[in-house]
C-alpha cells in the first residue's frame, strides 16, 4: 500500500484532518469545530473521537501512522504556542500530548505548513522566494527564502498578520493595534461590513453580496483590498519575494478581489519593486490547502 500520512490543520474555528498519500493525493478529509475556548485536553478528546473511527475504517494503526499538524502561532523553534490570539490554550505541551499513540508527530506553525504545501504541490512549486498568506479567522504567513522555510530566532519570523497597516487602528486579537489581521482576516472583513451597515452577517452571507454587486459589500471589500495592498507591499519590500500566494477560506471571495488588491499595490510599494512579484490565489483546493501542508511535514517526495 502507498504510504499514507495524517495531516491536521487546527484553525481558530474549525479543525480539518486528511489522510494524504504520496504526490499530495487526498484520500479522505473531515472537519469538526475546534471549540478553541475550551481546554486543550477537551480538544484532544474531540480530535480522537473524530480521527479514530476514520483510521479504523481504513485499517490504519495509529502506532504506524506519521502525523503532521499545522497550528496558529505555534513556534517549531520553541516547540510551543506563543500567545495565540484565536486559541485559549496556554502553556500546553502540545507535541507531547498529541504524539501519544502515534508513530511520529511534527507540529509546525499553520502558515508555515501551508507554505510547505504550496512549495511541494501548489503555485510555489519550483519557486525559491515566496510567501503564502493564509486568510481565515486570523491571518498567517509562511515564507520561503532561497528555498528554505524562514523561521527566525523565535520561530515566528514573517508573521505578516501582525504588521501594522493602520496607525492607532483596531485592537488585534493579539492585543496589538492596527494589525493586518484585524482588517483582512475573515473576522476583520465581517467587522468592516458591520461598521458600514450595522449588520452582523456571516462571511458566507457577505461574499455572495459582493459577487452580486451589493454596494455596501463592495465598499467593505474595497477598504479591505487597500489594507491587503499595504500589508503585501511591506512583505515584498522586506523579503524580496517573487510570489505571494493567498490561501484559506477567506479567499472564496475569488479572483476579482485579488485584481482589486493588485490595482492598489503600486500606491504603496517601494517603486523599484513595482511589478517585481506576482500575487496569486492558491490552486490547491481552498478547503485542502492548509491540511495538505500539514501532511507535507511528514510526507517526503
Ligand atoms: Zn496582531
Amino acid at each position: 500500500m502507498t504510504k499514507v500520512v495524517l495531516g491536521i490543520d487546527i484553525g481558530g474555528t474549525n479543525t480539518k484532518f486528511a489522510l494524504v498519500e504520496k504526490g499530495g493525493n487526498v484520500v479522505d478529509v473531515h472537519k469538526f469545530h475546534t471549540h478553541a475556548e475550551l481546554p486543550f485536553d477537551t480538544f484532544l478528546k474531540t480530535l480522537h473521537e473524530n480521527i479514530d473511527p476514520v483510521l479504523k475504517d481504513y485499517g490504519i494503526k495509529p502506532e504506524e501512522l506519521e502525523v503532521g499538524v499545522g497550528c496558529p502561532n505555534y513556534s517549531s523553534v520553541q516547540n510551543k504556542l506563543i500567545n495565540p490570539p484565536n486559541l485559549s490554550w496556554k502553556n500546553e505541551s502540545m507535541l507531547e500530548k498529541i504524539s501519544k499513540g502515534f508513530k511520529k508527530v511534527i507540529i509546525e506553525n499553520d502558515a508555515n505548513a501551508a507554505a510547505l504545501g504550496e512549495f511541494r504541490w501548489g503555485k510555489a512549486k519550483g519557486c525559491h522566494n515566496f510567501a503564502a498568506i493564509t486568510v481565515g479567522t486570523g491571518i498567517g504567513s509562511g515564507v520561503f527564502i532561497d528555498g528554505e522555510l524562514l523561521r527566525g530566532h523565535h520561530g515566528l519570523a514573517g508573521e505578516a498578520g501582525h504588521l501594522v497597516v493602520e496607525s492607532d487602528g483596531r485592537i488585534c486579537g493579539c492585543g496589538g493595534k492596527g494589525h493586518f489581521e484585524s482588517y483582512c482576516s475573515v473576522t476583520g472583513i465581517k467587522k468592516t461590513f458591520h461598521e458600514i451597515t450595522g449588520k452582523d452577517l456571516t462571511y458566507r452571507e457577505i461574499v455572495p453580496l459582493y459577487k452580486n454587486g451589493d454596494l455596501d459589500a463592495l465598499t467593505a471589500f474595497e477598504a479591505t483590498a487597500d489594507y491587503f495592498a499595504i500589508g503585501i507591499s511591506q512583505v515584498v519590500t522586506l523579503l524580496g519575494v517573487e510570489k505571494i500566494i493567498l490561501i484559506g477560506g477567506g479567499m472564496v471571495v475569488g479572483e476579482p478581489f485579488v485584481e482589486t488588491i493588485k490595482s492598489k499595490i503600486d500606491h504603496y510599494i517601494f517603486p523599484n519593486l513595482q511589478n517585481s512579484f506576482s500575487l496569486e490565489l492558491s490552486n490547491l483546493a481552498l478547503e485542502y490547502g492548509a491540511v495538505l501542508g500539514a501532511a507535507a511535514l511528514v510526507l517526503e517526495e
